[in-house]
């Protein structure tokens, strides 16, 4: 029994604060806009500097897109107001340079930059805002060349716009096309990154990302919050007698019976080896019990079937409820395992939480 739970502990000496993941995309939009806007600044200032005497009108719309980007730039390292500073920055520099390529003293070459506007579009916005925001400008630009230059023979013939709007086409395809496989590869990745491969569950890191979530909302709203902590008797005896092919589908199976009493807001986790852990947010301690009796009660009531073989399976659980069992994930993992061994301890196919040491259900094991 004290060997058992040995095990476990060494395997609970694994720290939690592996870090938590950011949301898709918003680490790589982040680091696109800061540059963008440190750019646009350089090079605000460095156009300033050319144009102050030859083109004074130009120069001051430079300087002000310069200053406006270094005002934005301590806002965009703030996540939430990330998409709302993208708007911001884009929006008026697409205006300014259609505004820029009608001045006269602009060239037929200036007319390069409308390329630039799904590029930058799809990278800050992503693919459905980014391809939204350049339909809305690349049209008005392509109309700006034609009414600048409709009586130019020279650039205005079907050769010469062909060239322009198929060159506008391919570049907002490609960006479009590159943003919807980037984020569809980013997503798969953090999958990956975020889920144990034999069960599906979510594995650690995820575990310790939505704790941190959860924690921050039962805070906010005053609400309950625990924490089950799951181990499988006995569960070397099913790899010893049946091998370890079947105890993986034994793991698949326990997975799922967890999962099926649980609500979408509840998460379940495969925390290593036969251990699971289940996040409760808004369950108050006694729920948690009513829940983790529950899975309990499934798992040893219907023994996993293989051929005409049954295995018969049993839980033991410790349960730790946000506030009362600690503030951090360490400190309820710390309790629930603390509880755990007690179920163990105290014959295995059970549940401890400090609810029922209080009552006085106090194993008479642990007294040995
Ligand atoms: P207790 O009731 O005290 O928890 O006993 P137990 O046998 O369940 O615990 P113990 O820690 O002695 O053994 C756990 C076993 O789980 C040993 C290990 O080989 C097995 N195991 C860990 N990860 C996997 C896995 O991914 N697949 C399989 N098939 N077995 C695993
Ligand atoms: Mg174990
Ligand atoms: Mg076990």
């Amino acid at each position: 029994m004290q060997s058992a739970s040995n095990n476990q502990n060494s395997s609970d000496s694994r720290s939690f604060d592996d870090g938590v993941i950011e949301l898709p995309n918003q680490q790589h939009r982040r680091s696109v806009l800061q540059l963008l806007l440190w750019i646009s600044a350089a090079f605000g200032f460095f156009f300033t500097l050319l144009n102050w005497q030859s083109n004074a009108q130009m120069a001051i719309v430079e300087i002000a897109l310069a200053t406006y980007s270094l005002v934005l730039l301590p806002f965009a390292r703030n996540d939430k107001q990330q998409f709302k500073v993208s708007l911001l920055f884009l929006v008026p520099l697409y205006s300014i340079i259609l505004y820029v390529l009608t001045m006269p003293t602009s060239t037929e070459t200036g007319y390069v930059w409308i390329l630039v506007i799904p590029v930058l579009s799809h990278l800050l916005l992503g693919r459905w805002f980014g391809l939204g925001l350049s339909l809305i400008f690349m049209p008005i630009g392509f109309v700006l060349f034609a009414i600048r230059f409709h009586d130019n023979n020279a650039i205005f013939n079907v050769v010469a716009t062909s060239n322009v709007i198929l060159a506008g086409v391919a570049t907002l395809v490609f960006s479009h096309v590159y943003e919807v496989s980037r984020t569809r590869a980013h997503r798969k990745l953090l999958h990956l990154a975020t889920t144990d491969s034999l069960t599906s569950l979510a594995n650690r890191t995820r575990f310790l990302d939505v704790f941190e979530r959860e924690r921050n909302h039962a805070i906010r709203n005053n609400s309950d919050l625990s924490l089950l902590l799951l181990d499988i008797d006995h569960f070397k005896h099913v790899n010893d007698n049946h091998g370890h092919d079947v105890g993986d589908e034994v793991l698949k199976y326990v997975s799922a019976t967890i999962c099926h009493r649980l609500r979408k807001t509840d998460l379940a986790c495969r925390l290593g080896g036969e251990e699971f852990g289940v996040l409760l947010p808004g369950a108050s301690l006694e729920r948690a019990i009513s829940i983790a009796e529950t899975i309990r009660k499934n798992i040893a009531d219907v023994p996993y079937t293989r051929g005409d073989k049954l295995i018969a399976l049993s839980v033991s659980i410790g349960v730790s409820e946000y506030g009362f069992d600690g503030r951090d994930l360490e400190s309820m993992y710390a309790i629930a395992d603390n509880h755990l061994y007690r179920a163990k301890s105290s014959g295995r196919n059970r549940i401890r939480s400090r609810e029922m040491m209080r009552n006085g259900e106090l194993d008479l094991a642990l007294a040995d």
